[in-house]
């Protein structure tokens, strides 16, 4: 979309291995596996050697800077739910921070650390200078939220991250994950900290936690690593998190046990059971070191410059001599992610007024319905033209209104080409002109590729293996189609061939076809693999070059799209630091004829049987080879087994029968593969 600035965020480590395989609590995204699974690139060198430089500079100087106070939007993403928590849980996630940061004496933050001299304060002025209580309610959906879409939240509602520290609070993430953090130089508009409700604060919904994730993700945002970062390592300073009086730790600890896992350093001291980046529980975590201290003072007198500074301070409200009104006036203010729609699209207005305003007015002029008192509306658009939308909103001492002239912009949907489509790449020429590549992070994103091709001279592929953004996400948009221009007697569908290979046996980086049918407002996800089903060739920590035999086939069935005049299809890769993703003999079209019945809308293990209806000759078609034997059942409308057998594939991927004596009606044939049975109704018609 707009991002240009090559990022490396460390923070985002692959979710989908963990939560999969033992869907248990996932403390942190942080990256982990930074150590055994690729070396810091060069950005993020920069960065951490600007902070070292600082660190080294300042390690034998005696603080002269006081405190530091960082002004905190609260963001809660929620969907009307109890994750719509209340302002009181918010206050006491920020009481934990100041009492985990400062050392609060007589607070559960009073361990053996040291105080860092950082503190927190909830904005009391917006970055217009309006008066606010700091948190900003938004009903979305994206509550419910996938790393990948870390972007799109903070398109949600975003405050000047040079001024403000923006938290995220939603109800889940990627399943089970308690929260997860930028780190310090990433992209500025994908900065930020994400925590589920349910570990934020220590009451309402948090009521059974401690708040120490959101400790321990600010850490990363100040740009500390984990204690266990690195393992024993071998310099107990200039290794692992970068801290020399964190004793090396050789993995994570996930309970409060006394442990002592290397003896590399002298002394040979236990695991920091205690510190805030450790993994141990909430109850036993109660430290910073003064080394830590040292490389958050360090990032904030490097990186994060403006935030705490007297003249931040004074326009956030957060200086001490501000004196807060006892009650906010409601200020008004609305967002939709999507402002650019076809003709007789809706488009989802959120609310985000601040200060709990009670009464909502929203004019939509061009729009239907042309006016609201909803909180969120949803208005339909159906001539084209840019259109302004107006919101006052009304608390028990006034009201306040936001008009944005233009806001709204209607187009006509046009007309799709005609399919078929292909694409090989065998010209060399990229992108080619039929394609467009959306690279949200300006970092890795797919690329011509000379070493690997279907047959033919070129493929695509993306570079997982250096890509350390995990969780960004990379299109390759299609150009819109017109299905209603394909054979109505055969299927229409898309296919193409991919290739894949991982790195390391735990990740995996995630293969998707997003699908669009207004315009590129909302997309249905058509196909997914990740793990097992998305690889084609074996683990390797060196970069991936399929052979002819490493590539499968995708068939996405679009017959349910049939009607749109102008669809929309996607490729998405979405990156865990894997491996090489290859792509090729990408295909929209209708030339397999047949089947009328299939209700899944993809089918790797599916099947085609074509004609349909028959007159006695049927071939049944696999998208890519069976392993093992494939037992073929066919039974008519009573139930009777008129043929079962076991067969094995071919290298045509086919199966061909005569079936001239079945009297004409109607008949299911099954395919048994993996143990998975599918079943497609054909008519005979002699
Ligand atoms: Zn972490």
């Amino acid at each position: 979309m707009k991002k240009i600035i090559f990022i490396i965020t460390l923070t985002f480590i692959l979710f989908q291995g963990f939560s999969q395989q033992t869907d248990v609590y996932h403390p942190c995204l942080f990256d982990e596996t930074i150590n055994n699974k690729k070396s810091l690139l060069e950005t993020e060198q920069k960065i951490q050697a600007a902070i070292q430089k600082k660190f080294t500079e300042s390690f034998n100087k005696a603080s002269s800077h006081g405190i530091y106070i960082i002004p905190v939007v609260v963001h809660i993403i929620h969907d009307g739910g109890t994750e719509n928590i209340s302002e009181a849980q918010v206050q006491s996630q920020i009481q934990i921070l100041n009492e985990d940061y400062g050392k609060l004496p007589g607070t559960n933050g009073d361990g053996n650390g040291v105080d860092t001299e950082v503190r927190f304060c909830l904005a009391k002025k917006d970055p217009n200078g309006n008066c606010t209580n700091g948190i900003v309610r938004i009903k979305s959906s994206l509550t419910n939220h996938q790393t990948y879409q870390r972007g799109l939240l903070k398109e949600l509602s975003f405050w000047d991250n040079a001024r403000y520290l923006n938290i995220y609070v939603v109800k889940s993430i990627n399943g089970n994950v308690a929260g997860y953090s930028s780190f310090p130089g990433g992209p500025p508009d994908e900065d930020g900290v994400v925590v589920r409700h349910v570990y934020f604060g220590n009451t309402g919904t948090a009521s059974s936690s401690l708040g120490r994730t959101t400790s321990h993700e600010l850490g990363h945002w100040f740009g500390l690593y984990h204690t266990f970062n690195n393992g024993c390592g071998i310099d107990t300073c200039t290794d692992g998190d970068y801290v020399c009086d964190t004793p090396p730790q050789a993995s994570p600890s996930f309970n409060c046990n006394t442990l002592n896992t290397c003896s590399n350093d002298i002394p040979d001291l236990n695991d920091l059971k205690e510190n805030y980046m450790n993994y141990t529980p909430d109850a036993c975590k109660d430290m910073f070191t003064a080394g830590q201290k040292q490389r958050i003072q360090a990032t904030l007198d490097t990186i994060r410059t403006q935030i705490w500074t007297t003249s931040n301070l004074i326009a956030t409200g957060c200086d001490s001599n501000y004196i807060a009104p006892t009650n906010c006036l409601a200020i008004a203010d609305f967002v939709t992610l999507t402002p650019n729609i076809c003709v007789g699209n809706s488009v989802y207005f959120m609310d985000r007024s601040l200060n709990n305003p009670f009464n909502w007015q929203w004019s939509f002029p061009g729009g239907t319905p042309s006016a609201s008192t909803s909180q969120n509306p949803t208005i339909t658009y159906s001539s084209t033209g840019t259109y302004a939308v107006k919101l006052v909103v009304t608390d028990s001492t006034g009201s306040d209104s936001l008009e944005v002239a233009g806001y709204i912009t209607v187009s006509q949907p046009g007309i799709g080409n005609s399919v078929s489509y292909s694409e090989d790449f065998d010209l060399g020429i990229y992108p080619p002109s039929s394609l467009t590549i959306v690279n949200y992070d300006g970092g890795v994103t797919w690329e011509l590729d000379s070493l690997a091709s279907v047959s033919g001279n070129y493929s695509i592929k993306i570079n997982n293996l250096i890509n350390t953004n995990y969780g960004s996400s990379d299109e390759l948009v299609l150009p819109y189609f017109d299905l209603t221009s394909s054979d109505p007697d055969s299927n229409v569908y898309m296919s193409f061939k991919w290739a894949y290979a991982k790195s390391d046996p735990t990740f995996s980086d995630e293969l998707l076809v997003l699908l669009s049918t207004d315009c590129g407002v909302n997309f249905t996800q058509v196909f997914y693999r990740t793990q097992t089903a998305l690889v084609t060739g074996p683990t390797q920590t060196t970069p991936f070059i399929p052979d002819s035999t490493q590539w499968k086939s995708a068939f996405i069935l679009l017959n349910n799209y049939r009607t749109s005049t102008y669809v929309q299809l996607k490729i998405v890769n979405v990156t865990d630091g894997g491996n090489n993703l290859y792509l090729d003999n990408i295909y929209v079209g209708d030339n397999i004829t047949g089947i009328t019945s299939i209700q899944e809308t993809e089918f790797e293990t599916d099947f085609l049987v074509y004609p349909n209806p028959s007159s006695g000759q049927i071939t049944i078609k696999f998208p890519e080879k069976q392993e093992g034997n494939v037992r073929i059942t066919i039974t008519d409308i009573s139930g009777r087994v008129l043929k079962n057998e076991l067969i094995s594939v071919d290298n045509t991927y086919q199966k061909t029968y005569s079936l001239t004596n079945f009297s004409n009606g109607i008949y299911f044939i099954s395919v048994e593969a993996k143990g998975i049975r599918r079943t497609q109704k054909i008519i005979f018609n002699n």
